[in-house]
Formats: C-alpha cells, structure tokens, sequence
C-alpha cells in the first residue's frame, strides 16, 4: 500500500515523485483527470518504486551486516579478526619453527642467525648462504611434518651450502622419512 496525493497540471505526461516520508505525489494531466485506468498504472508503478527501494535498503544491511560478526553482543569488523587470526597463526609457526631449529641444530652443533616468516607466493621457504631461515607463512596450513622437513633442510644448508650428496645425506640422517615428505611438499599446490 502506498501514500498518495494527486495534482492536476498542464502538461503533456503524467509524473511520479516520492517524497523523503515515503509518500508519492502523482502529476497527471488535466486532460486526463478522469482516467481511472492511468491512476492505476501510476499507483502500480509506484509500489514496485517502493518495493524496489525497500529490496535495496535490505541488500544494503546484509552486506554492512556481512562486514562484522557479533560477539558477546558486541559488533566486531571481520576484517580485525583476520588480522587477528593472521597475528596468531605468524605466532605459533614462529614457536613450532623455533623448538625444530633448536632440536636439529643442536643435534648439528650449529647456530642459526635470523628466523623470519614471510608471504611468499611462489616457494615454501628461502635457502640462504648467511644462515638465516625465511620460511613462508602457508607452512602453518600443512601437516606439521612438512615444517619439520623444511627447518632439517634449512639447518643441514649451514652445514653444507648447496644439495650436494652430502647435505641429502645429512638431511637423511636427521629425518629418514625425508624423500616421501620432499616428494609431497612438492605436490602441495601454494
Ligand atoms: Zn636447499
């Protein structure tokens, strides 16, 4: 149901407003005063203005409703808690990594310099010649084993620089199951 008021007029078209309370104001010609059957498409046409106005004021709340979660009645921005849940996963790759560096590189009587966490789109982690260890964030996604491999890799590149037949020996030695994980880690799609 709809609010009107009709205004008869010199002119050639009938027109529609809305006004900001929601009621419409219909101009219709003078000419045409008794058209009952133009009132009816006027009113027609204004409800589906309104209908359409109303479906788009919902649209608008499900998408800003989209945006934040309520927790414990208060109303929290998605994105914050990704930032969040992004700070807390940077956090527990950084203590696992750390109690794999410290195992393996005491068993190797070797120090590490520097461990950093990364967003790498194309490699899992970074080989480097001054001992320090990038490794990338979406380690964190994977079954811990994998993070194992990569610090037992990292940790036998300060012993022995490049793959040669000594450091996959080295590598072998620390972690046995090393070609299967290798092989796998490879197949993971980043
Ligand atoms: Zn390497």
């Amino acid at each position: 149901m709809i609010q009107y008021t009709i205004k008869y007029a010199r002119i050639k078209h009938s027109r529609i407003r809305m006004s900001k309370n929601g009621e419409f104001l219909f101009s219709i010609p003078v000419k045409k005063a008794n058209d009952e059957k133009l009132l009816q498409t006027l009113i027609a046409k204004a409800e589906e203005f309104k209908q359409r106005k109303i479906n788009k004021k919902r649209q608008e709340i499900k998408e800003e409703e989209g945006n934040y979660i309520i927790i414990f009645g208060e109303k929290i921005e998605k994105q914050k808690i990704k930032e969040d849940l992004h700070k807390y996963l940077e956090a527990l790759l950084s203590k696992e990594s750390r109690e794999f560096l410290k195992k393996y590189s005491k068993k190797l009587n070797v120090s590490y310099q520097k461990l950093t966490l990364k967003s790498y789109k194309w490699k899992w982690w970074s080989c480097s010649h001054t001992n320090n260890i990038s490794l990338n964030l979406k380690l964190v996604h994977l079954p811990i084993i994998f993070l194992e491999y990569v610090i037992v890799h990292e940790v036998c590149h300060i012993k022995e620089k490049n793959h040669s037949k000594n450091f996959w020996s080295l590598v072998e030695k620390l972690f046995p199951e090393y070609k299967k994980i290798r092989k796998d880690l490879k197949m993971i799609q980043l």
